[in-house]
């Protein structure tokens, strides 16, 4: 891997990568972010992942320098220059260098960071066998807190989840909303299967609006299943048929026990989720936008 990290302006090497300890994505997490897959030389759901992107930027008041096209070039750029076919891109722009006081109008400049990346999350034993999910205390933050739609660099409230389910043993936990519904997981969408129809709970139910997310939803459309989003409980999650979660990062992943209970007749992963899965592989190495 070669000088493909992109900081403020110039390609570095890993070593060289570096912002300013006064960068206020560093001192407040006060920033946006994409995490985008390639796939086969080309940029997954690219065009999206720059809007929602712009998007979260726009909801934080947030101006980014260049215009998406500008940026979609640095991004293809700093792929070839990673020599990586396959991979994980994190793209940042935080609202750079102030003084030690909140304020963002002392932040002339925003700072962009493109991160070319191999990433697996998980073993292929979880993909093959479904992983196991347990609900946390800590809930997802309400909108009128920072909405859950604005992918920001503030991810407190997920890593506090995540080490809730870590400290008892699992890698993924399920977050509820303050209704005590449930909303996503820390980094990931939530789906359940029920009577062949497929369910995820609402975006106002404090979910992101997953790239992935809605990638599957088309696919699962087009294979002839009713998607309802909607309100869902912890109850129609240990009653479902199948469950999975999906993300940039973990693609799709079966959920074979939820909170204990073996999830549909046998706790393995079930028909529709793995149909799925087989349609989303063959569809990532040819629909993207070639770098
Ligand atoms: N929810 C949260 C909180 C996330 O951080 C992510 C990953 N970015 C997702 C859901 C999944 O979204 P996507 O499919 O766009 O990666």
């Amino acid at each position: 891997m070669s000088e493909c990290i992109y900081v403020d302006g110039k390609f570095c090497s890993e070593e060289n990568a570096k912002v300013s300890v006064f960068d206020h994505g560093y001192l407040y997490g006060d920033g946006v972010f994409e995490g985008i897959r390639f796939y086969n030389s080309r940029i997954f759901r690219f065009d999206k992942h720059m809007k929602r992107l712009y998007d979260s930027a726009k909801a934080i008041l947030l101006t980014i320098p260049v215009d998406v096209n500008e940026f979609k070039e640095i991004i293809k750029e700093s792929v070839r220059k990673s020599g990586f076919t396959d991979g994980y891109l994190r793209v940042i722009v935080s609202r750079g260098m102030g003084d030690l006081g909140l304020d963002p109008r002392k932040c002339p400049k925003p700072t962009i960071v493109v991160i070319p990346a191999k990433l697996k999350l998980y073993p292929q034993e979880a993909y093959d066998n479904g992983m196991s999910i347990i609900t946390v205390p800590t809930r997802r933050s309400p909108s009128e807190v920072l909405n859950p739609r604005i992918k920001s660099l503030n991810y407190l409230n997920n890593i506090l989840a995540k080490i809730e389910a870590s400290n008892v043993g699992y890698d993924e936990a399920i977050m509820l909303n303050q209704d005590g519904g449930v909303a996503e997981c820390t980094a990931d969408n939530i789906f359940f299967i029920k009577d062949k129809v497929i369910y995820t709970p609402a975006i106002s139910n404090g979910a992101l609006k997953g790239i992935t997310r809605d990638f599957v939803c088309e696919i699962a459309q087009k294979a002839g299943y009713e998607i309802k989003e909607t309100n869902v409980s912890r109850y129609d999650i240990y009653t479902a048929d199948e469950l999975f979660i999906t993300g940039t990062a973990c693609e799709i992943m079966p959920v074979v026990k939820a909170d204990g209970r073996s999830i549909g007749a046998e706790g393995k992963v079930g028909d529709i989720t793995k149909q799925l899965l087989a349609k989303f592989t063959e569809l990532v190495t040819v629909e993207g936008e070639p770098v």
